[in-house]
């Protein structure tokens, strides 16, 4: 097991303030560092938590570094661009954990750039929400060398409840876009159904109470058709993100040929609801798009 009694973390929003505060809890001292100010002044008088000024720093102040960030360009540009963590030096014995959703074949990419200059890599993208990070319940897809994955176990246990290795670097990734990728199918297929009851007449309460013990039950109807109901919209996990999940799926299909029907209709109607106006809010607000068009609203 690796000594983590000290590390630093990259990306301080909705997920990785609270897996920061999960670390500092666990007696670890944390070094972190934000794009934003705002971000890292939250962490003003907590425990163990101490802000840096530029990724740089924590190739001198830790061994082990956790990033946390939106998407594949953040990533690159933490590690190596401009005052990033392997800008000026590369430290003998460094450790990048990355737990960012980010593209499977950017992350194979990593793994190779880091293996060159003898840095350990794992990938660890996470799933359970903004909920789940704050209680240590999150499930954490494990991809690289299993053996690096071990090394650093303790980490996924502060921050994580079911920890499954996947495979070699990529795999992670792979598993949680096809995680993504159903969950973004799932709402459109709820939405679309829901609206077409709902323009008939029916009840979408009474919809929900049949079909979470029908066949048509599935993560949308469990979790945010209740919020639906009730108008809310606040993000959760915004349309923005799940947008970006679902262009990573069409982008690895792109890569090998693979003609998937589905998710390229699901892609082009996540895109429409961010040029509506509608990134920031929840993913559930995709049901918008279809009640704009039937001319009908579901709610409780
Ligand atoms: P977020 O946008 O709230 O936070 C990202 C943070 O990274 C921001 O504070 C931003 O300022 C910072 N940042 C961006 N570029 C940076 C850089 N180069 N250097 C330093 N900081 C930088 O995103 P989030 O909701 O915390 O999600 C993070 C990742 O986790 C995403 O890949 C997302 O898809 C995934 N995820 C999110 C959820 C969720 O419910 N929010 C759930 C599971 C997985």
């Amino acid at each position: 097991m690796r000594d983590i009694s000290s590390i630093g973390f990259i990306g301080l929003g909705h997920m990785g303030y609270h897996m920061v505060n999960n670390l500092a809890k666990a007696g670890k001292q944390v070094y972190v560092y934000d794009v934003m100010p705002e971000a890292m002044a939250r962490f003003q008088g907590v425990p163990n938590v101490e802000a840096v000024s530029a990724a740089s720093e924590l190739a001198d102040k830790v061994k082990t570094v956790v990033l946390m960030l939106p998407n594949s360009p953040h990533v690159e540009t933490a590690l190596f661009g401009e005052g990033g963590v392997l800008s000026e030096k590369v430290p003998e014995d460094y450790f990048v954990i990355d737990l960012s959703s980010i593209s499977p074949d950017v992350t194979r990419d990593i793994a190779k750039k880091l293996a060159e200059k003898n840095v350990k890599f794992v990938e660890g993208p996470v799933s359970g929400g903004v909920s789940g990070a704050e209680n240590g319940a999150l499930t954490i897809m494990c991809g690289g060398k299993k053996e690096y994955v071990d090394e650093i176990m303790e980490v996924f246990e502060i921050l994580g409840k079911k920890i499954v290795y996947c495979g070699e670097s990529g795999s992670g990734q792979a598993v949680k876009v096809v995680n993504q990728l159903m969950s973004a199918i799932n709402l459109i297929s709820m939405s679309e159904a829901f609206v077409l009851g709902t323009k008939f007449g029916v009840d979408p309460n009474i919809m929900r109470d049949v079909i979470v013990a029908g066949s048509g039950r599935c993560w949308a109807l469990e979790d945010r058709m209740p919020e639906i109901l009730k108008g809310n919209f606040q993000p959760g996990f915004a349309i923005d993100l799940h947008t970006k999940d679902v262009k990573l799926a069409v982008d690895m299909a792109k890569n090998m040929n693979l003609p998937l029907y589905a998710t390229n209709l699901v892609c082009e109607l996540f895109k429409t609801a961010q040029v509506k106006g509608y990134g920031k809010l929840d993913n559930c607000a995709i049901i918008k798009l279809y009640e704009e068009l039937g001319g009908v609203e579901v709610r409780g």
